[in-house]
């Protein structure tokens, strides 16, 4: 799904603790991703950093090292924190090149709940090789008390890749239905916006345009190991300025940030990933709250779940579906020896390409 483990940096040139310091005190969401956090030494810094600066702090890793968020977790107990987990067992290690991942992240959750953890979870990337697992995997995370968020294939500069696309787009669609629907039977007010996510998700999936237009470089940026501030992790040509040399303000004001602010409304990138699409639907004036349009499919379909009917997928035109791709499944990376290739200073740090999400 992604090749920044080829591309990995150099510690000397990544994003200092004083450069995060210049993040002001008025972020809703704030998540510290990767590559893989926990390789860094001094992440418990970065997060004490951080920390007062969001409503809410949220750590993505791999959870093949949880015991290096534990000191974390102790001083920090409501800190979100997502382990990758793409299904059980052989899946999981298949689709992500590990040993034993799942029994390692289960138990690493487990630890960090019993330090007084309140808000952990898994994150799994919706794709051929796992949709059929979806839903019993959701119902896993659910009876053990953990949280369950879900993300589609995409692809970015970022992830140094260009080719994730879903083979079988209606079978991923309509297991993705599923999950909706399981997800509105739920007590949970959180469960029900995720519902909606996984709507948009269908879309994605599909190769339609999103749900609710990107808010990117106005609700949201990413700041990327050299400081860069982009107003994406997906598009290499929407760079804002570099929080080391530059202030936030001086990064967020500007004809610049104007310019890409346009950019961005004229983008036709479909994607939907969990930082991006949560921040597009939210209220820009009260993240906390919803904006209209999901809140009203919320309540409608909320109700009609609790009344004996099926979810409303009108949002979804099943007649416009990109055709599934006639190429070969990808081989699996289990147990493959890579060379390692190391990005130089001088590189602009990405191999710059197009990035097509549809
Ligand atoms: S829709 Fe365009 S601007 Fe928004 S996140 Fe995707 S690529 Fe970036």
């Amino acid at each position: 799904m992604c090749y920044i483990w080829q591309n990995p940096t150099v510690p000397a040139e990544e994003v200092t603790l004083a450069t995060l310091e210049k993040i002001p005190h008025v972020i809703d969401n704030l998540n510290i991703s990767g590559g893989e956090p926990t390789l860094r030494r001094d992440l418990a810094e970065i997060v004490d950093v951080v920390y007062p600066k969001a409503r809410v702090v949220e750590i993505s890793s791999n959870g093949l090292h949880p015991e290096r968020l534990e000191p974390i977790v102790r001083k920090h107990p409501h800190i979100k924190i997502r382990f990758s987990l793409e299904g059980f067992g052989d899946t999981n290690n298949q689709i992500r090149g590990e040993d034993d991942g799942f029994a390692i992240k289960v138990e690493g959750l487990r630890k960090l709940r019993e330090l007084g953890g309140t808000d952990l979870g898994f994150a799994a990337v919706i794709q051929d090789g796992n949709v059929d697992e979806l839903v019993s995997l959701y119902e896993f995370a659910r009876n053990n008390g953990f949280e369950f968020s879900t993300s589609a294939l995409h692809n970015a500069f970022q992830f140094h890749k260009n080719d994730n696309y879903p083979y079988d787009r209606m079978r991923l669609a309509r297991q993705v239905e599923r999950l909706i629907t399981e997800m509105l039977k739920t007590h949970s007010v959180k469960a029900w916006f995720r519902a909606y996510m996984n709507l948009g998700l269908i879309r994605k999936i599909l190769g339609q345009d999103r749900l609710i237009p990107c808010t990117a470089a106005t609700d949201f940026v990413f700041i990327d190991p050299w400081s860069d501030v982009y107003a994406c992790n997906v598009r290499p040509d929407l760079l804002m300025g570099n929080l080391s040399r530059q202030s936030w303000d001086d990064v967020f004001s500007g004809q610049l940030a104007t310019r890409i602010r346009d950019q961005v409304a004229a983008c036709n990138q479909n994607c939907w990933m969990v930082t991006t699409a949560r921040t597009a639907m939210r209220s820009h004036w009260a993240p906390k709250l919803p904006k209209m349009q999901p809140l009203s499919w919320v309540l409608k379909n909320r109700l009609r779940v609790t009344v004996g009917l099926s979810v409303d997928f009108s949002a979804i035109d099943y007649t416009k579906v990109l055709p599934d791709r006639e190429v070969s499944l990808r081989p699996s990376f289990f147990q493959t020896a890579f060379k390692r290739v190391v990005q130089h200073a001088a590189d602009s740090h990405y191999r710059q390409g197009e990035f097509f999400n549809r």
